[in-house]
């Protein structure tokens, strides 16, 4: 994506989740694709490093505020345990929000393991990426790294 930035220094971490190549311009896809409605996906991988993306479908009755998984993508977590893999990240968009998690999204999140990305398309020349670990409602920010282009914001 040409018209992403890339911030010298992100604020934060001391973790880090490295996406695979072009796999932050797929989400900003998807996330584009399912606009104005909020798109979800997951991404299995190990150690930090993403493996592979998973589009899924939101089957949130209010999808344009809220995203809810479809069952069938989150069935493949038994597909990654079979290849020594875990669900690693769980994406979704905020077509008109920013790119941080809602009071709604961290009382959802079940999956302590796994990193919260958001895909933010509120200026929508500039989409943007970020990353979180949500526990037990306490939120901390992952550093999203991109194959190709470095540290996303
Ligand atoms: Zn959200």
């Amino acid at each position: 994506m040409a018209n992403r930035r890339i911030s010298e220094s992100a604020n934060v971490t001391d973790e880090d989740f490295l996406l695979g190549t072009g796999m932050g311009d797929e989400i900003v896809a998807h996330a584009r694709a399912g606009y104005p409605e909020e798109v979800c996906g997951i991404i299995s991988g190990r150690d930090g490093v993403a493996v592979e993306l998973h589009r899924g479908r939101n089957v949130s009755p209010i999808p344009r505020t809220t995203y809810e998984l479809d069952v069938e993508t989150l069935m493949k977590q038994i597909e990654f345990d079979d290849t020594g893999l875990v669900l690693a990240a769980i994406y979704h968009s905020h077509p008109a929000g920013p790119p941080i998690p809602s009071s709604t999204d961290i009382a959802r999140a079940f999956y302590p393991d796994s990193v919260y990305i958001i895909c933010s398309l509120a200026d929508p020349v500039r989409p943007s990426l970020r990353g979180f670990r949500i526990i037990d409602g306490a939120v901390r920010e992952v550093v999203l790294r991109d194959a190709s282009v470095g540290i996303l914001t």
